[in-house]
């Protein structure tokens, strides 16, 4: 058996990481009664993914929440985490997936809120950063940039965030405003359009490094695990297929993947009975980890699979990245 460090690295490389939302951030962000307590299923989901990642001896970056880090309850899982050698990045402290209308003041009193809880929960200082639901804007870039991170990992370049979004709506019961809060949820049409490919955002006080969530090229349909999940509800061999042919053209096409896990992909509605109304949630929690072992199988066969934080560092070594303007279509709101 070789050493990571021993792997030939001709091969090309990935990345791999998961967005450790909590059982009340859904509850939320779905209009559900009870989530201001905070419920929590960390205690039980962290063991089973680590225990995943260690059969496939993966090293990951996990994106934490300040919120979850701030209460003790889930401070044993957050420790075992960084005991296993994950990256510990930043999920912002409320998961609001509405951050891109925060004013410069709010961004930064968030940023800076989950920065601190993690950093008393784990004892590590994160370098990474991803907005909830895919929020992003130039004021949260610039505030990232201040801070001393490494990298953004907030975009997202699909088609289908619009039709996620109708999904969404059409099961949930919401207010006008409500809605309007809401309305980029899952991000915008224009989004599908963005780069698969790493680059620098030129931002009024330097660059930062963009590393987006990566969706099947031309097609840019999404393959990150909660989607391949919600096609293995209706066949497996069907889904493990879609994600072998997204990891083909990202060879063919020369993309380093950007992978992303979520904790749903390791929890069934045998798991968590209040989030059966989630897609996906019709599988058994075995079964989820069962896929998960052929689908991590697939992604290490053909990739050197790195933390994010590690990817970061390889590519800065390498060639100079494109960059491009951070414009985006929602404007923060005035003070
Ligand atoms: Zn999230």
């Amino acid at each position: 058996m070789m050493a990571p460090s021993d792997r030939v690295s001709d091969r090309p490389k990935a990345s791999l990481s998961l967005d450790l939302d909590n059982q009340w951030s859904y509850m939320k962000t779905h209009g559900d009664e009870g989530w201001q307590s905070f419920p929590s299923y960390l205690d039980f989901v962290v063991p089973r993914i680590l225990e995943l990642l260690d059969r496939h001896k993966l090293r990951i970056t996990f994106f934490i929440v300040g919120q979850d880090a701030a209460l003790e309850k889930n401070r044993a899982a957050l420790r075992m985490i960084a005991a296993a050698g994950h990256e510990i990045a930043n999920h912002s402290f409320h998961h609001d997936p509405w951050l891109h209308l925060y004013s410069r003041e709010q961004v930064a009193a968030e940023i800076a809120a989950a920065e601190a809880a993690i950093v008393a929960a784990t004892g590590i200082t994160p370098t990474g950063f991803r907005g909830p639901g895919f929020s992003i804007s130039r004021t949260v870039l610039e505030t990232l940039k201040a801070r001393g991170y490494q990298y953004d990992a907030s975009t997202f370049p699909t088609f289908l965030g619009p039709l996620a979004r109708a999904y969404y709506f059409f099961h949930a019961n919401f207010s006008k405003e409500e809605r309007e809060k809401r309305a980029a949820l899952y991000g915008t049409l224009s989004d599908g359009l963005r780069s698969l490919k790493p680059y620098e955002w030129r931002l009024e006080n330097g660059a930062l490094l963009e590393l987006p969530v990566t969706t099947m090229p031309v097609l840019r349909a999404p393959f990150h695990l909660s989607y391949i999940m919600y096609l293995a509800g209706y066949s497996r061999p069907v889904a493990r297929a879609y994600f072998k042919t997204a990891l083909r053209l990202c060879r063919l096409r020369g993309i380093e993947p950007s992978l992303l896990l979520h904790p749903l992909d390791y929890l069934g509605g045998d798991d968590v009975d209040a989030l059966r109304f989630f897609p996906g949630m019709g599988l058994a929690g075995r079964d989820k980890v069962a896929i998960a072992d052929d689908l991590f199988a697939d992604y290490v066969a053909h990739f050197d699979v790195l933390p994010m934080g590690e990817y970061a560092q390889a590519l800065k070594a390498g060639r100079a990245l494109p960059q491009r303007a951070a414009e985006f279509r929602h404007a923060a709101m005035a003070t």
